[in-house]
């Protein structure tokens, strides 16, 4: 049935006023399309929903939410599309080419040892001009688009500036040498040690693991990037020291210096060095482990007594003395100590919260009580000290590493003198070290009547000849680096979104299927470049992006990498360099 017309006036105003609620309407829309790009591009990260499984264990509500205040659940990141996706750098195609850059760098032996003359004298220092040629010949798009800057000649500061620079820079830093192959040990190596050698799994060589292989896939990532026309918002510097292996003073604290001066004081939004990798399956848990923080040390002490004959020596000698001292100093060392302050509290939180039913009920509860129960602290200290590698998180190490004393068998010891390193826990200081070490060289200095010149300045008692006495100072004295906060602060959100995206996503032949990967921060016992960057950002990470199962022989004779554990770390910096490009601070 037809209907009646409709007055044509009143159609057309009835038709003026849809066609303006239709353009209001999509108007309306557009901007809010408009709103959502802006906010994708301005924070540009998508974060899957969240499918963590919470493992079974016999913890009451109120534990399980505790554990979960003090290990939080890390979201994934992942790039916004745009450039080809990491996996790209996970196929056979890659493979062959970053097995030939990565190769090429091992073949360099970039060897830095411990006492070397000044950088115009000594020759050794210039196998670093040619590694520096390596760079800029075999990453040619990266190379030349950032700027480069030399630190004290050989020390290399990339930078790729950015087009925001509001936007703090992120800087990612490692180091050109690698420890020394002594001659004697050439002959065990499988394949010769600056071979570069692929054996169609891993990659062999002094430098494969520590720290090439980071260094590596920072430049293989900035390469790609980069041929893909990238210009990033956000500055990315990229800092090489030249002497890590030898503390960095040559090197990286120049750089530290360099940054300073031109970028400022907590200039740059975060730091990312070599450091703590992924430990698989610990209590049915992958933990990823970036350092958070980082031991202090120090070496001390000397004796010198009265010299002569050795046909009429007193009951002891200088080297009977300085005996003495060491084994009293062994028989009394640090404490255990763990305070929530410390990464590895964390991480234990991390594990109790994360970890499969092989982990003991018991554990877990006495984890979860910590803070409140002394003798649940003392039960994991206990346990987790078995393992020397553990023990020594939370407490400061003591080992006397060199003795000298004495030239002749036929007369007394005039001179002793022993170097004992102390690594220190981030709870203590150096102060602490040099008091306690202090007062137990007091105690055998007044059984022998001998004098102490003491740390701090000049002390009574001290005689040095005839009776003699000791001396104790200071050798290569740092600090533990400060902690690195992770409580709610976006740039760890930002690593360790980066990081289990790629270690869970990424589709790796090494990752078992929808395997999680928990991010812990931890602590690492050895020393990084970063104590001379302190001053750059409070954000300092040490991690090694790549699965520690495949990270073979570190320093050792046949140090080797398996090259598809590369890749992934490949697609890490990759990845991470676009995340933190997007990233609102
Ligand atoms: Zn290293």
């Amino acid at each position: 049935m037809r209907g009646l017309p409709e007055d044509p006036e009143r159609q057309t105003q009835h038709q003026k006023h849809r066609s303006w609620v239709k353009k209001a309407t999509a108007a309306f829309f557009f901007v809010v399309l408009v709103m959502i790009g802006i906010t994708l591009a301005e924070s540009c990260f998508l974060t899957p929903a969240s499918n963590r499984r919470q493992k079974s264990s016999h913890l009451s509500p109120e534990e399980e939410a505790l554990l979960r205040s003090r290990c939080p659940y890390m979201e994934k990141i992942v790039p916004q599309p745009g450039f080809e996706n990491s996996t790209v750098f996970l196929g056979d195609e890659y493979k062959k080419h970053s097995v030939k850059v990565w190769g090429d760098m091992i073949r360099i032996p970039t060897q830095s040892y411990d006492l070397m003359g000044p950088i115009d004298e000594d020759p050794r220092w210039q196998i670093f001009a040619e590694f520096e040629k390596y760079l800029n010949a075999t990453f040619p798009v990266f190379t030349e688009r950032a700027e480069l800057e030399h630190v004290n000649t050989y020390g290399l500061v990339y930078i790729l500036t950015g087009s925001d620079l509001s936007k703090k820079p992120i800087l990612l830093t490692g180091h050109q040498d690698v420890v020394p192959v002594p001659d004697n040990t050439v002959s065990r190596w499988t394949h010769p040690p600056f071979s570069g050698h692929f054996d169609g799994q891993y990659m062999w060589g002094r430098g494969s693991a520590d720290c090439k292989n980071t260094v590596s896939a920072i430049f293989e990532a900035l390469e790609s990037l980069c041929s893909q026309d990238f210009h990033p918002k956000r500055t990315v510097v990229v800092a090489l020291g030249f002497d890590e292996e030898a503390s960095g003073y040559v090197g990286a604290r120049n750089i530290g210096k360099y940054l300073e001066n031109r970028f400022g004081r907590d200039s740059f939004l975060m730091l990312l060095d070599e450091g703590g990798a992924i430990v698989e399956d610990v209590y049915g848990v992958d933990l990823a482990l970036p350092d958070t923080g980082e031991k202090g040390r120090v070496n001390v002490v000397d004796l010198e007594t009265t010299g002569g004959h050795s046909s009429v020596p007193p009951p002891h000698t200088s080297v009977g003395i300085m005996s003495e001292l060491i084994t009293t100093l062994e028989s009394s060392p640090f404490p255990l100590q763990l305070e929530p302050s410390s990464p590895f509290y964390t991480q234990l939180q991390c594990m109790a919260r994360f970890s499969n039913s092989s982990m003991p009920n018991s554990l877990r509860a006495d984890i979860v009580s910590l803070a409140k129960d002394p003798e649940a602290k003392n039960r994991v200290l206990e346990l987790q000290s078995r393992d020397l590698y553990t023990k020594y998180l939370f407490s400061t190490s003591q080992a006397a590493d060199i003795f000298d004393g004495g030239s002749k068998s036929n007369a007394l010891p005039e001179q002793v003198s022993a170097q004992i390193n102390y690594r220190i826990d981030v709870g203590s200081s150096v102060k602490e070290v040099q008091d306690k070490v202090e007062g137990i060289v007091r105690q055998i200095a007044h059984k022998y009547g001998l004098g102490v010149k003491g740390f701090s300045a000049y002390q009574q008692g001290f005689d040095p000849i005839p009776k003699g006495g000791f001396t104790l100072s200071v050798t290569d004295a740092l600090e533990p680096a400060p902690v690195t906060d992770v409580t709610e602060n976006p740039t760890w959100a930002l690593l360790a979104g980066t990081i289990r995206h790629v270690f869970e996503d990424d589709g790796s032949v090494l990752g078992s299927a929808n395997r999680e990967i928990v991010v812990s921060p931890s602590l690492t016992t050895a020393n990084t470049d970063t104590r001379h960057y302190w001053d750059l950002t409070p954000n300092i990470y040490r991690f090694n992006p790549v699965r520690m199962n495949y990270f073979v022989n570190i320093h050792a004779v046949d140090e080797h990498v398996l090259v598809d554990a590369h890749l992934e770390t490949v697609a890490f910096y990759y990845d991470f360099v676009q995340n933190a490009d997007c990233f609102d601070e």
